[in-house]
């Protein structure tokens, strides 16, 4: 399941024309929940979706696509990636029927190349939290202490940000931690990721995510409890270049891509 090849580029790939439409759409329109959008807006002042929020957001909800694809979205730095993939994931824990708790599921991993990025993504994740605190996240980076770590992790959490080599530490020696739930794998700045080394660390951690996501004893039962999350894990890859390496890691992890990218001529 080669990512760019000739044949996969036509049918796999969607890359924004210059002349975009969905001009003046805004987060209801594509498909955020009223309640969060009517956040973003009045809170956050978020008036308007970025291009690449534009193009993501509808690929991560439901009735679109029911979540037949991964997505690999490239944008320059400053685009708005980071929106582009936690507000659909957020939008689709919080509109659960059932609604979630500490003690339901870790359902996504979000994977950064530093412990700042990573900070400053549960900064902005704690944002979003305030509007629905059901939903509890933590981080997971190199420096910090392992043992508290390990605490945060025992209580429950249902969005984790994490530190490559720190995730496959837990994965390795924390026990309480299930990736079995797991329904969001996201890997931010993958070019990054590939840069820093960290190739192995990743394709170990997806491995480990695989095999227990296989044999998830109550994955039936999570279907039945949560209808609207995908049936199966859904992988998101940011960058802001298509390197060589980026695509390569994109072979490792992504399944049927799409491809959104912001510039039409790569
Ligand atoms: P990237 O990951 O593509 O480098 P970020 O997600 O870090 O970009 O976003 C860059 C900046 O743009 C951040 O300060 C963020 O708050 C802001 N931003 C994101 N989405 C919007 C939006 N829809 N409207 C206005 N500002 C936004
Ligand atoms: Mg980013």
């Amino acid at each position: 399941s080669s990512l760019f090849t000739s044949k996969n580029k036509s049918q796999n790939q969607f890359v924004i024309p210059s002349n975009a439409p969905l001009k003046n759409s805004n987060f209801e329109d594509l498909g955020i929940n009223s309640k969060l959008a009517k956040y973003l807006n009045e809170k956050l002042h978020y008036s308007e979706p970025t291009v690449i929020q534009k193009y993501s957001i509808p690929n991560l909800i439901k009735k679109n696509n029911n979540f037949k694809n991964d997505l690999f979205i490239k944008s320059q730095t400053g685009s708005g990636k980071t929106l582009a993939f936690l507000l659909p994931i957020f939008n689709n824990l919080m509109i659960l029927k059932n609604q979630i708790n500490r003690d339901s599921g870790l359902f996504a991993i979000i994977l950064t190349p530093t412990r700042e990025l990573a900070l400053q993504i549960h900064a902005v994740l704690d944002r979003l939290s305030k509007i629905s605190v059901n939903i509890v996240s933590t981080f997971v980076i190199g420096g910090e202490k392992k043992k508290s770590e390990k605490a945060r992790l025992r209580k429950g959490i249902n969005i984790l940000i994490a530190t490559p080599g720190r995730l496959l530490d837990h994965i390795k020696s924390t026990k309480n931690l299930d990736l079995g739930s797991l329904k969001y794998l996201v890997l931010d700045e993958g070019d990054k990721l590939m840069e820093l080394g960290f190739e192995q660390t990743l394709t170990e951690i997806i491995q480990n995510i695989e095999e227990q996501t296989k044999n998830n004893e109550n994955s039936a039962e999570l279907l039945n409890l949560y209808p609207e999350l995908p049936n199966r894990r859904v992988t998101i890859l940011c960058s802001a270049t298509l390197k060589d390496n980026v695509k390569k890691l994109g072979e490792i992890s992504l399944n049927n891509p799409l491809l959104i990218s912001s510039n039409a001529n790569e």
